[in-house]
Order: structure tokens, then sequence, then C-alpha cells
């Protein structure tokens, strides 16, 4: 019995001992997705709220800690009007577009620490028509041209070392798509090389000026497992990279797939929308629009190996139609979150119209092994 005490007193120690050493982690980047969305919770005001929607159980709660705070700008709520953002483990970084003191128009940069619920306005840009995203780890400070032979020096900003004081300045002044190695793929409207209004993709290493890549007509690129992935009129195309010498293509380009609409990857397969083209299913009538809804997807989320090869459908999402907004940055641990459409009544001059809204019907939850899904209707009627 002693014997037995004296093992039960030295577990108990031992566990008290470990309890004081290592602190508890919750793996918060597993479980949430963020995202923006207009949701009244004041006085009919509404405003771009960041909210955090849990994937295990469906509730989606605004960042904002204050339970008495109507959330609006109005009433000074820290989050609203929130409209660029990246999370990296448990801090968010988010930019917000207000008015200051003075009266002045201004983007401010803010970061949040969820774990200690701590809120910094890191810097205040006055309105200067300048764009700024999140990509990368960086923040990115760029001037839209409609002519992109029109360059302006731009900046970036690590978000590890927030050195708004001294700005690392880039050459060209736009947002990057994809990154291989040392070198950012970017995509252009313009007429640099090929005819009016075409689009076309460029490279840098942003040490020197940038190159036009030969015969990639994208603006959507995507840096997988050696291959650089690009959407070209609508077929998904691929070209081997070479990410240790110089990030720029080193084979021919092929096709993986026709009529994709959105994709990403995960556990080495591509996941994609196919579109359905012209035997998409009609599902009624925009009489806002006044033109017909269809079911552009099939409401069907693909999988094939990165090549193209082995395609088949992966999930039927049965009754929802899902949207192609979020497919390819809503990927939560195992889950991928997806939004799909619903009707709702839209006013014109005092008339009401039956309206098709394919992003507001709710989220769905997709599990990326087995593809069994749960649908969550989150947004206001
Ligand atoms: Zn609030």
């Amino acid at each position: 019995m002693k014997k037995l005490l004296c093992l039960l007193m030295i577990t108990v120690i031992l566990l008290c001992g470990c309890n004081t050493r290592v602190k508890p982690q919750i793996d918060i980047s597993e479980k949430y997705y963020y995202l923006t969305s207009h949701v009244d919770y004041g006085r009919g005001s509404t405003a771009t709220l960041l909210h955090r929607f849990n994937v295990e159980n469906g509730s989606m709660t605004p960042l904002c800690p204050d339970p008495l705070c109507e959330h609006s700008e109005e009433a000074g709520c820290p989050f609203a009007g929130a409209l660029n953002y990246t999370v990296d483990g448990d801090t968010i970084w988010f930019n917000r577009v207000l008015y200051n003191r003075d009266g002045e128009r201004v983007t401010v940069i803010c970061r949040y620490d969820i774990a200690d619920g701590k809120l910094r306005v890191l810097q205040e840009y006055k309105d200067d028509g300048y764009t700024y995203v999140f990509k990368f780890g960086y923040l990115w400070k760029y001037f839209t041209h409609e002519n992109p032979t029109d360059k302006d020096i731009s900046v970036r900003i690590s978000l590890e070392e927030e050195n708004f004081d001294d700005p690392e300045e880039i050459d060209p002044g736009k947002i990057p798509f994809a990154q291989v190695g040392d070198v950012y793929y970017y995509g252009a409207f313009g007429t640099y090389h090929s005819p009016a209004t075409e689009v076309y993709a460029m490279y840098t290493d942003l040490t020197d000026e940038w190159l036009v890549a030969d015969d990639m007509f994208s603006m959507n690129f995507t840096y997988y497992d050696g291959f650089l992935y690009y959407i070209q009129e609508g077929t998904l195309m691929r070209v081997s990279v070479d990410e240790e010498i110089t990030g720029i293509p080193v084979n021919t380009k092929e096709t993986v797939k026709k009529a994709i609409a959105a994709y990403f990857f995960y556990d080495n397969s591509l996941f994609y929308l196919q579109s359905e083209g012209d035997d998409a299913e009609v599902i009624g009538w925009d009489e806002f629009l006044e033109e017909e809804v269809k079911n552009t997807y099939g409401g069907k989320i693909w999988r094939a190996n990165p090549d193209g090869s082995k395609a088949k459908v992966f999930t039927e999402t049965d009754g929802y139609v899902i949207s192609k907004s979020m497919l390819s940055n809503a990927q939560v641990g195992n889950r991928l979150v997806v939004r799909y459409g619903c009707w709702k009544e839209k006013q014109r001059d005092g008339q009401t119209f039956r309206a098709w809204r394919s992003t507001e019907g709710g989220l769905l939850v997709v599990d990326l092994n087995d593809g069994s899904y749960r649908a969550y209707q989150v947004f206001d009627e």
C-alpha cells in the first residue's frame, strides 16, 4: 500500500511538473476559417466584418471580442470595414479604410493576436490611390495602371519585421500571383506582348527588370511540387520550373484539364470545379438580372492526379449549388470551405425581384479525406 501511494505521489508530481513546463497549445489554424462578411449586429448598420468560422461545428463569430459592441464603423468597432487580411497561426493582419480624426480618408494596417486578444494599428496611410494586399508574408503596396508598361515603384513590407519606416522598394509595382523560389509570377492586361486586352504572364526575382513569359496568357498561377499551374482561356496548363536556379519555365507546357473554373492541391491530388458549359442544369430565372441561372459546376468537386489523370467526382453536393469563390484558398487542415448560392429578394425602384445570390446561401465544409460534407447557413436571411 505504501509503495502504491508512493508511486501515485510520484506520478502526480511528474504530471504537475509537466503541466508547469509545457504550455498547452491549441492549433487554431486547423479549426478556423476567416472571412469577411456583411452581417447586421446593431441598429440596421452593416459593415464588412472579419469573422471566424469554426469548421468543426459551423459556428461563425465576429473576430471582435467585445460582446457589447455593435460591430459597425459608426460604433467604433476596430474590426469593421476590414478589406484584406492574412492569417499566420493565431496572428491575423488586416487593413481597413476609414476616416481619421482629421476627417481624412486613410487605410490603416492592423495586427491582431488572437491568443492574447491584442489589437495594434501598425500604420496609417493617406488615401493616395495605392492598393494594399497581403501575400507571401508581406504587405504589398502598389499602384494600378491601365497600361502595364507604365511602371511605378511600389513597396513590400515584411510582416515578420514590420519595417514600415524603411520599406523595401520593388519593381514592378504589382502584386505577385505565385512564388517559385525567389521568383515571383505576375499577370497583367495589356498590349505589350500581343493584341489589345490580352492577358500575359511575367516574372521577376525583384533584383532585375521583369520578363515576359512566352506563350503564357494568364493571371492565375499556382506553384505546386515543381510545376507552375495556370488557367489559360479556361484550360488548366502546367510547366515545370527550375526552383533552385531561376524559377523560370524549363520545359514545354502541357494541358492538365479543360473547362476548369477553380482548383487547389491537397495530399498530392488536384481538386477542381469543372464548368458544365451548355449541359449545365437550369435552376431558375433571376428576375433582377433577367437571365437564366444555371448550376454551372453541377454541384460537383472533382479529384485527379496533379497531371490531370485518373479524374473522378470526389463530392456531389446534392441540392447545393456551389460557387467557385473560395475554392482555391479555403482549405483548413483536412477540410475545404465552399460557398453555395440561394434565392433572395432584391429591391429596385420600390419593386421586389427574386434574385440569385451565388455565394450567400451558406458554407459547405467538405472533408478532404472521404468527401463527406456538412452545410451551414451562416449568413443573414
Ligand atoms: Zn466590434
